[in-house]
């Protein structure tokens, strides 16, 4: 990273990112999401080192939404390991995170563990582990940033109210095999891991083993080991901003995830995490202002991967 200290570059990034307001739009599909206002903007570093350094809305809870399904990948790997390959691929979808087509001509083997169908066969094998796959979650994020979670009931309500979409594709990756569950009960699950808060400050800590060869210098013991963590880099930069992934490496250069309601968290291998917050969205679902953010963030700091 060059001369200008983190401090200095979170206060040039907050400059820059100004004209981005009101380009896009807040999730509306469930009315929580809908009513949190445009204009929030939060962004926390968190060095490997233990430097911490926020502005804005950074200790601001908001839904993570997909961002949780890194945590629920990560633990599957972690307690039952490669079998996980056998049900997800690790290919970027090139299709809207919450659509089917693939998945029907492909046998119901959803492209990658970020898609929702992928999400949602992560979830049926933790629920081997454990009954509530999504407090399993709330809780793993939560050792990792140090701090207690909470899961948003209203949100997680609302969400399986309307989980329409995401109970055709539990249903046929049911009928594939793809799940072993009751689909219903699967739905059920994600739509309350979806429903975990989270702050800029927290998920900047919480993944940091990503960017510690897999130590966690917050819970101060390894999460993942070494080669684990490179893998979910790779998986990061290929699949973790749905179809317009490749549109975000050329401008940011980060392994990254983002979920609807607004936020984003980048990885610097070796060196950083940072997360952003700002709920107006893209045509994709990725925060437009947590975009440009992350642009400015790079390239004043020359932090790409690529
Ligand atoms: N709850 C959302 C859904 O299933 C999560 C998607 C996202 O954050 N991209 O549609």
């Amino acid at each position: 990273m060059k001369a200008l200290s983190i401090p200095d570059v979170l206060a040039e990034v907050a400059v820059l990112v100004k004209p981005h307001f009101g380009k896009g739009r807040p999730a509306d599909y469930i009315p929580s999401l809908a009513a949190v206002p445009g204009s929030k903007f939060g962004m926390a570093v968190r060095t490997v080192d233990g430097g911490e350094h926020v502005i804005g809305d950074a200790d601001e809870g908001f839904s993570v939404q997909s961002i949780t399904k890194v945590f629920a990948l990560g633990l599957a790997l972690n307690r039952i390991g490669d079998e996980i390959w056998t049900r997800v691929g690790k290919e970027p979808s090139g299709t809207p995170f919450n659509h089917l087509s693939l998945l029907e001509a492909e046998d119901g083997v959803p492209r990658n563990p970020f898609i929702n169908a992928g999400a949602m066969a992560v979830v049926d094998v933790l629920m081997k582990v454990t009954k509530d796959p999504a407090a399993l979650v709330r809780d793993f994020a939560g050792f990792l940033c140090g701090e207690r979670l909470e899961i948003d009931p209203t949100v997680a309500a609302s969400e399986l109210a309307n989980a329409w979409q995401n109970r055709a594709i539990a249903s046929l990756m049911r009928g594939q095999g793809t799940i072993e569950h009751d689909p219903e009960a699967v739905v059920a699950a994600y739509c309350r891991q979806c429903a975990l808060t989270m702050s800029c400050r927290q998920l900047a800590r919480a993944f940091l083993p990503l960017a510690a060869g897999g130590f966690s210098p917050v819970a101060q013991e390894t999460i993942f080991p070494e080669r684990l963590t490179r893998r979910l880099n790779a998986l990061l930069l290929t699949c973790g901003i749905y179809d317009s992934v490749g549109n975000f490496a050329y401008r940011v250069g980060l392994p990254a995830k983002s979920g609807v309601g607004g936020g984003v968290v980048a990885v610097i291998p070796g060196k950083a995490t940072v997360a952003v917050w700002s709920p107006e969205l893209d045509r994709f679902g990725t925060s437009v202002v947590g975009t440009a953010a992350l642009e400015a963030f790079s390239q004043i700091t020359n932090c790409s991967v690529l």
